[in-house]
């Protein structure tokens, strides 16, 4: 899969140059919308980083992927191990158990609620459903990279909107954004990488200016863990809207690792879904853990405290540093550092994986992960270090 590990279009052209004596013609027959894609560039493991800097992998501190703090929840971790030996069973591919949990939670249907492994994949899945070379998609600067790549992945126009000021999304140039041929919006909120917060009353003025046949995505993969008043988007399926609410066990139940995630849709959005997905998209122990998790609210709560005080150490040290930062209200914290390449390369020679975020649109600033106390300390040391600061 040389192709798509391959970061850049003209990297591209140039790989496809040198290896026109392997490919021959075939790649004529290769998706051009493709040709421009930048691969998604996620966070750099441990132990590559270990490895680069001959340490040991426990000396490494990883705050680059919004993992969770505490690890998994508790309670799914039981769950997966005492059903490991039942991996020979295919998953159930309806994913009934666990979309009757998630349908009890949020006092919808069964048809309302779509898995997919990681709700990533059901952003692909929307691609697949609504977004095609005639079609156009809405979103933000500075948001979640996988929107720009579902757009490209499916030949629709991309409109990227800038943002305001404060690096939050400009709900109202997105609305004046949408064209006829408009098939989807989507939202990230709280927004990742800016960390910051839409309320209700800003979504309900956007909902009022967007047309009935607009697919509206909201990417809530954060709602858990948000540290503000997270704004209730189901109330606008309940009002018949079409729209799109996507959540994660990822982030708030430590699943990462075992990719499940799901949406909240109207039936006909999940109807649509269900004939997309393949028919095993989730597999059985993401399943079975994800079922867990749903009812471990100690260890989300446990995690929320964690970050609390997380993010008031943050962003005080950042203060005391004189660092810009945008006041997050999710887990991880944008800071504005200047040459944000140089600073995560000096960083990871201390030990401390954080995130550039120059793919972002964004060269001066870089993302870290709200972790542990002695996590936090490390960052600010280390980036005190590397800035020459006190
Ligand atoms: C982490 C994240 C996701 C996807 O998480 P999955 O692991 O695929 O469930 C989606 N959107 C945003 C904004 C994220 O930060």
């Amino acid at each position: 899969m040389w192709v798509l590990s391959t970061q850049k279009s003209n990297a591209l052209l140039c790989d496809l140059h040198r290896l026109r004596g392997f490919v021959n013609d075939t790649m004529k027959h290769f998706n051009q919308n493709l040709l421009a894609l930048k691969a998604y560039v996620p966070g750099r493991p441990i132990e590559d980083v270990a490895r680069e800097i001959g340490v040991e992998p426990e000396s490494v501190v990883k705050l680059a992927s919004n993992e969770n703090p505490l690890g998994v929840s508790p309670k799914a971790l039981k769950a997966i191990k005492a059903s490991v030996d039942e991996m020979f069973i295919y998953p159930d591919g309806a994913g009934l158990t666990l979309r009757h949990a998630i349908a009890r939670r949020y006092n919808v249907e069964l048809e309302n609620v779509t898995l997919g492994n990681g709700s990533n994949e059901i952003l692909e899945l929307l691609g697949h459903g609504f977004l095609n070379p005639q079609s156009s998609l809405v979103y933000s600067a500075h948001s979640f990279a996988s929107y720009e790549i579902i757009g490209m992945l499916f030949g629709a126009e991309r409109l990227e909107i800038p943002m305001t000021k404060g690096l939050a999304h400009d709900l109202d140039a997105m609305a004046d954004a949408i064209r006829p041929d408009t098939s989807m919006v989507i939202v990230c909120n709280p927004n990742n990488p800016t960390g910051t917060l839409l309320d209700q009353a800003a979504l309900d003025r956007f909902m009022a200016r967007v047309p009935e046949d607009v697919l509206v995505v909201f990417d809530e993969a954060y709602a858990e863990l948000c540290q503000g008043e997270m704004p209730d988007t189901m109330k606008y399926i309940r009002e018949g809207r079409f729209c799109a609410v996507l959540r994660t066990f990822s982030k708030a139940y430590g699943l990462a690792g075992l990719r499940i995630g799901y949406s909240i849709s109207p039936k006909c959005v999940g109807a649509a879904l269900e004939r997309i997905r393949q028919a095993f998209n989730t597999n059985r122990l993401a399943q079975i853990a994800a079922v867990a998790a749903l009812e471990d609210d100690e260890f989300v709560q446990n995690v929320r405290v964690v970050l609390a005080e997380g993010k008031a150490y943050l962003e005080s040290e950042c203060t005391r540093l004189g660092l810009e930062f945008i006041p997050t209200y999710t887990n991880f914290l944008l800071i504005r550092v200047g040459d944000s390449v140089a600073v995560f390369n000096a960083l990871i020679k201390k030990g401390v994986i954080a995130r550039a975020q120059k793919g972002a649109g964004l060269p001066e600033w870089i993302r870290v992960t709200i972790g542990r106390p002695e996590q936090n300390r490390a960052f600010i040391q280390a980036l005190s270090e590397v800035m020459n600061l006190k």
